[in-house]
């Protein structure tokens, strides 16, 4: 399960648990933005503040000046229509003109980036960056397709203790707790051991059950206060802490709010500053479950839906755009040129998983938030943290429904080696069918690309 970032996201509360297979609403935070600011001064004297997402980094502008001519104007065109900027934006945003584009940096201040295009495709410069895309990678062996690739894997969430936090935790009567971040962590080991048979090396952005952030909830509780006092909601009073997490209540309340200010923003953050300043991998997946609503995690609603989909970065939201440190990640991005490689990985990824686990494509109800992209059918352009911020191509994966009867099976079952029947099917292990699918998945691609 994952999420957008722009606010701090809940779920509809008559559903407490966090999915992405409903219906989500976007509440509490847009009030965030005012309170995470500075006061840069501009030429000539002004003062504006950068209006940033919830714990969102100054943006850098000056760093975009090596992206100069090494895109055409074609080509910055399609990549903003058909892929990030799918849901319109204010047109103030990203003026594009013939031999430029302008894109603005403060409203405030009316202060503007002019981003300038390469003639054509042989005028180009070359594009820098710090991965390699898979056709720069030296030669390999046939047997060998990942050789030399620097691969991180990213389990999703943290599991042990912080998984009834994190509300990716339920039960079922007296059975072994479902918890999606101890569950990601199993699929991450096993799929590293595939990865580094096929010549990867992997490294991993979590290999526990504990926070890569330093911060515990308590440092966020003035925070979480000053959001709620913003939040029409609330009427400037934040509600008492409700102990009873099933209670809609508790998003209205200070621990609530810094509980997701700790394990959704601060967390996802620091992984991103890891991938980007120590680990810089060629490529990360994010490996995660799925689930459909379930209710009470203490009782919770099996559903024989089950289905699997993969995401990629873009399919930015309008009033994402408005925030200068998503229009200038997403702007970042786009100049690396990451789409290019992340696209056809995850569609022959995703052909792979859907190959190996047999689950239909997963349908979002809406495309407020997602753009299908790609040929497989199981690929979603969306804005996530994860996907935006870590600085090379990411694919994320979603495979199974944790509390379909199926999934819900075979994670009671464990791993094993070979097939059990399970549900009158011999299955593989669920946690090696997925590992295996994924490596499949990237021994397809990479051995195309490098023409093994
Ligand atoms: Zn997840």
């Amino acid at each position: 399960m994952r999420f957008n970032d722009l606010t701090v996201q809940q779920f509809n509360g008559a559903k407490p648990i966090v999915c992405l297979a409903v219906a989500w609403r976007r509440r509490i935070i847009g009030a965030a933005s005012f309170l995470l600011v500075f006061l840069p001064i501009f030429p000539g004297g002004t003062r504006a503040a950068d209006n940033l997402g919830v714990l969102g980094d100054h943006p850098r502008w000056a760093v975009l000046e090596k992206y100069q001519q090494t895109i055409t104007h074609d080509e910055f065109s399609r990549l903003i229509q058909n892929v990030y900027c799918t849901h319109g934006f204010a047109p103030d945003l990203i003026e594009i003109n013939e031999k430029t584009a302008r894109l603005l940096m403060n409203r405030a201040a009316q202060t503007f980036f002019t981003l300038e295009f390469a003639e054509n495709d042989a005028e180009r410069r070359p594009v820098p960056r710090l991965w390699r895309p898979a056709k720069s990678l030296p030669s390999a062996k046939p047997e060998k397709p990942l050789s030399g690739l620097k691969i991180a894997l990213d389990p999703g969430h943290l599991g042990g203790k912080w998984a009834k936090m994190e509300e990716r935790w339920f039960h079922v009567g007296s059975s072994a707790a479902v918890e999606e971040g101890e569950l990601t962590l199993r699929v991450s080991r096993l799929l590293a051991a595939r990865l580094r048979e096929l010549g990867a090396k992997v490294l991993f952005v979590r290999n526990s059950n504990e926070p890569i952030t330093s911060k515990r909830p308590d440092d966020f509780r003035e925070l979480a206060r000053k959001i709620l006092i913003k939040n029409p909601a609330t009427a400037g009073q934040p509600r008492a802490d409700v102990l009873d997490r099933n209670d809609p209540a508790k998003e209205q309340t200070i621990r609530w709010q810094s509980e997701i200010l700790f394990y959704r923003y601060s967390e996802i953050r620091r992984r991103a500053v890891l991938v980007n300043f120590k680990l810089h991998p060629d490529l990360v997946l994010c490996l995660h479950f799925n689930a459909e609503g379930w209710g009470d995690p203490n009782n919770p609603t099996l559903t024989e839906a089950d289905h699997l989909h993969l995401l990629v970065n873009g399919s930015y939201l309008a009033e994402e755009l408005e925030l200068d440190d998503e229009r200038f990640e997403m702007i970042r991005r786009l100049l690396s040129r990451v789409y290019d490689e992340e696209l056809p990985l995850a569609d022959t990824v995703a052909a792979a998983m859907a190959r190996e686990t047999g689950l239909p494509p997963y349908e979002y109800p809406t495309t407020n938030s997602t753009t299908k992209v790609g040929t497989s059918g199981y690929v979603y352009a969306r804005n996530l943290l994860a996907t935006r911020l870590y600085r090379c191509p990411v694919v994320y994966c979603e495979p199974y429904v944790m509390n379909s009867n199926d999934a819900f099976a075979r994670i009671q079952a464990g791993d094993y080696q070979g097939v059990r029947a399970i549900n009158g099917v011999e299955r593989k292990s669920i946690f090696r069918e997925y590992a295996d699918s994924v490596a499949d998945g990237l021994a397809d691609f990479y051995s195309k690309a490098r023409e093994l």
